[in-house]
């Protein structure tokens, strides 16, 4: 043990001290990440119901650790965001799903609905240079911008009042797709569904319940869609994992879902022909 300034004896404490290390080495190799190459995207189809066409993809970042393996967004947003990364790794993942897109259409009979979805953190929304950055995102890969939505999450967008501030005027100017994430979980607000400037929304797949209840969910969800309809928002549901889940959502005109039951997220050269001709068909 020895002495901290304030004259009260430390222990040293190797748990917190290996933890402490840890982070700080993981934050180091995150700032090399990008240029190291071991970002990555996946895609999760997000299908139409009524007719299962792939009308779109969510892309979500994935970073292959040289020691430790494939780590989800959940192992280093957090990180990313401390460390002052998140506005690089936003720029990569823009970037990289719009080639994507490019790449798609010169293979693939796309769907003319077709857009790309991309998580937008709080701190990003709140960056008045987001809206340049989209914008020369978008003509370097010579992508419409009603090809892109940005999914924001529920709590960036409750958590500041000052929509001005954000970049939100001049995406929607720019014909970007805007969604309101998450929908349903912790900050919930129902009036400002009605007011704030966004085309769709996201609802949380802890809103469909556990799959084999789906009959006991139905006059809450039928609810919940007639509230969205009501604010002129089209819904996305997501974390559909049954064939009764999907059945019971079509039935309440639900326009799209995502979720296990018609894919996992996947590398790009999943979503093929084959996946294609599978949703629709
Ligand atoms: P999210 O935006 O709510 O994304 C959906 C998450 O649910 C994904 O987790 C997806 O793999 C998972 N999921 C999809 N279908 C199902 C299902 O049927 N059942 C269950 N149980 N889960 C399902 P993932 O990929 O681990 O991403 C976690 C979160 O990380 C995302 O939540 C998003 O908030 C964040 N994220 C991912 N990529 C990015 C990014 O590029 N930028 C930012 N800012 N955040 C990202
Ligand atoms: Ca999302
Ligand atoms: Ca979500
Ligand atoms: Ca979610």
């Amino acid at each position: 043990a020895k002495r901290d300034p304030s004259g009260s004896v430390v222990v040293f404490n190797p748990v917190m001290l290996s933890v402490r290390q840890m982070h700080s080495a993981l934050a180091a190799e995150l700032r090399q990440a990008i240029e190291r190459n071991q970002l990555l995207l996946h895609h999760q189809p997000i299908v139409e119901l009524a007719t299962g066409a792939l009308i779109g993809v969510e892309a979500l970042v994935r970073w292959q650790h040289p020691l430790r393996g494939l780590l989800m967004p959940d192992e280093f947003i957090e990180l990313a965001e401390e460390i002052g990364a998140m506005t690089d790794l936003t720029a990569w993942v823009l970037r990289t799903a719009l080639a994507q897109v490019h790449q798609w259409r010169e293979t693939l009979e796309l769907d003319p609905r077709f857009t790309m979805r991309v998580n937008i953190s709080a701190t990003q929304l709140q960056r008045p240079e987001l809206l340049d950055d989209v914008r020369h995102i978008l003509a370097t890969e010579d992508i419409s911008a009603s090809a892109l939505v940005l999914e924001l999450t529920e709590s960036a967008l409750v958590a500041g009042n000052e929509w001005d501030a954000y970049s939100f005027t001049g995406l929607r100017q720019l014909g970007v797709g805007l969604a309101v994430d998450d929908f349903g979980t912790g900050y919930s607000s129902i009036s400002y569904l009605r007011t704030l400037p966004v085309d769709a929304v996201k609802l949380d797949r802890s809103l469909i319940g556990s799959p084999g209840d789906s009959a006991a969910q139905r006059p809450f969800i039928a609810a919940i869609l007639q509230l969205v309809s009501a604010c002129k928002l089209t819904a996305t549901f997501e974390g559909v994992e049954t064939r009764e889940q999907a059945a019971l959502l079509t039935d309440l005109g639900c326009e799209s879902a995502q979720g296990y039951y018609f894919s996992r997220p996947v590398p790009a050269e999943q979503i093929n022909a084959d996946l294609l001709a599978q949703l629709g068909g």
